[in-house]
């Protein structure tokens, strides 16, 4: 009887973002996935959030690998960041490990890290790991299921997919593959992608946009177009260029990520744009508006983007006004949408005509929607099902469409970061809990942590208020102060009144303290801060972070 396999969810199921999932068989792991996730407006300065690696550290010697399901950041985004501190090979198809690799080379990692290339339908071993690659369609080209064959059965990983019939490359999600591991081996274990589980209904072919663009740059004859998109879906810039250049324009790229990418595409031949039309940013300049069609970061609205700094007319290459249109073929990622509604606006005050998907059909999701995820799940037919990939609400609603196919209630498990199940002899069950709390990166230090990120809401909010106060330990008596400063509190010439009372009410407190014949620092710190916090607190009904500062002499 072999030992039950593990799987160790550290994040992803809860959020959106931050995928990373180990699975340990026979004493090794093997990661699938490790992506990163962007921050909420609420998280000061934080520029991203990584999975919590402290598990992973500690298991670092029995780590064999990890496979990537596909080239998105939220899925290979914290490789970059865990790989400083371990070393262990990625497996992925070529385009995945393309976009990977960016980063890693970036952070200067990739001397020291093995890029292993695998096909379409592959099987290999790693470690004790006998892996399949099964191809599925999704907003990046190339990206895979992953069967794992292991000695308790088929657990099978969706990675993130849709159901697409008529992709653009003509590559399908192989339900044909998984029909056949179903009704021979059986797939023991189904985990499945939760992220459009609440949409009803089956999401548009990628290919129904190129149909929506063709038609939209044939109406804007005489225009420059300006397109923005995911830098990473190689199959919309196909798109965008198929109708640039039928419309007599050649393309350029704006903005570092895609110009690397489109270069990544021509490379591994999954883009194909005529030589002869595509041009340098730097060479549109004399060129007539209508022979041009610039493919540009920056959908999501970010203000350093190319997009967001032509939004507010400061980017380097190119003014844009009236003789332009943007085409935001992309929808705003949860949490995003101010940013992209700050784009549009300052797009709209220079003269430019948006067109967005909010007007036009110039997006379609990556992921599979509620009549997808149900034929995926008749044709897996799983003994267990688990819903990864989403906030809680879109697992929530996966599993319901699990059990609305038939599985057993019992056998749906709705799991979270941080849970540990066993898939042994007598089935699937929850046996334990791993760190899997939020990684805080702000700039290049790797934990901010709870504590930095709670200060700086407190500060962000409320504002701070300082208290310094000098005594003299040997004769208990205030030297200097109470002197108070504050930033973000009160508008402070309005609150000098305010200010000398709190001065005194602080002085007060200190002094009874020193009276009583306490003269430990850090004693009479505490005493300033709750005697500042409640005067603060009761006059002002506000709570800032108040910073007590006592000196001795
Ligand atoms: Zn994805
Ligand atoms: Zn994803």
């Amino acid at each position: 009887m072999a030992d039950p396999i593990r799987i160790v969810f550290l994040g992803g199921l809860g959020e959106i973002g931050r995928n990373c999932m180990a699975v340990e068989q026979e004493g090794k792991i093997l990661l699938i996935d490790c992506g990163l996730m962007f921050p909420d407006s609420d998280m000061h300065g934080i520029d991203l959030v990584l999975p919590d690696f402290t598990w992973l550290r500690e298991q670092a010697h029995r780590i064999v690998g990890v496979v990537a399901t596909h080239g998105h950041e939220d899925h290979v985004g914290a490789l970059q960041y865990l790989l400083r501190e371990l070393s262990f090979p990625i497996y992925g198809s070529a385009v995945t490990l393309g976009l990977a690799r960016h980063r890693i080379e970036e952070a200067g990692l990739l001397g020291r890290t093995e890029l292993i290339t695998v096909r379409d339908g592959e099987r290999r071993r790693i470690g004790p790991f006998d892996v399949e690659f099964i191809p599925v369609t999704h907003s990046v080209p190339h990206a895979h299921a992953i069967a794992l064959h292991t000695p308790h059965g088929v657990v099978l990983h969706s990675g993130d997919f849709k159901l697409d019939l008529t992709p653009v490359d003509g590559r399908r999600t192989d339900l044909a593959r998984i029909g056949e591991l179903a009704s021979s081996v059986g797939i023991r274990l189904l985990l499945a992608d939760s992220t459009n589980a609440e949409e009803h209904g089956h999401a548009p072919s990628e290919s129904s946009v190129g149909a929506v663009l063709r038609q939209l740059f044939a109406e804007q004859r005489g225009r420059r177009i300006i397109t923005a998109s995911f830098a990473s879906h190689l199959h919309r810039i196909q798109q965008i260029a198929d109708a640039a250049v039928a419309n007599g324009r050649v393309v350029a790229t704006l903005g570092l990520s895609m110009k690397k990418n489109l270069r990544l595409g021509l490379d591994l031949g999954i883009v194909n744009i005529p030589e002869s039309s595509v041009v340098d940013i730097d060479d549109i300049g004399d060129m007539p508006p209508g022979k041009v069609c610039v493919i540009s970061t920056g959908s999501q609205g970010e203000p350093m983007s190319a997009l967001g700094l032509l939004a507010r007319g400061e980017n380097k290459w190119i003014k844009a006004g009236e003789h332009d249109t943007v085409i935001l073929s992309s929808h705003a990622i949860p949490g995003n949408e101010g940013n992209v509604n700050r784009v549009i606006d300052g797009l709209l005050r220079a003269g430019v005509e948006v067109i967005h998907s909010g007007v036009a059909d110039v997006h379609a999701t990556g992921h599979a929607q509620a009549d997808e995820l149900k034929t995926y799940l008749s044709i897996a037919r799983p003994e267990w099902y688990v819903p990864i990939h989403g906030e809680y609400r879109h697992l929530v609603a996966n599993a319901r469409l699990g059990i609305l196919m038939g599985a057993p209630r019992d056998r749906v498990l709705l799991c979270e970061d941080g849970d540990v199940l066993e898939l042994g002899d007598d089935g699937l069950q929850l046996t334990g809990r791993v760190p899997a709390g939020y990684l805080y990166v702000d700039g290049i230090v790797g934990d901010v942590g709870q504590g930095v990120l709670r200060d700086r809401r407190v500060l962000a909010e409320e504002g701070v208020v300082v208290v310094v106060v000098t005594v003299d330990v040997s004769t208990g008596k205030v030297l200097t102060g109470p002197e108070i400063i504050t930033r973000g509190w009160v508008y402070a010439p309005e609150a000098e009144d305010l200010l000398d009372e709190a001065c005194e009410a602080v002085a007060a407190a200190v002094e009874r303290s020193l009276a009583s014949g306490v003269r430990d620092v850090e004693q009479l710190e505490r005493e300033v801060r709750r005697a500042a916090g409640k005067f603060v607190n009761e006059r002002t009904k506000r709570r800032p972070m108040i910073v007590p500062v006592v000196m001795e002499t």
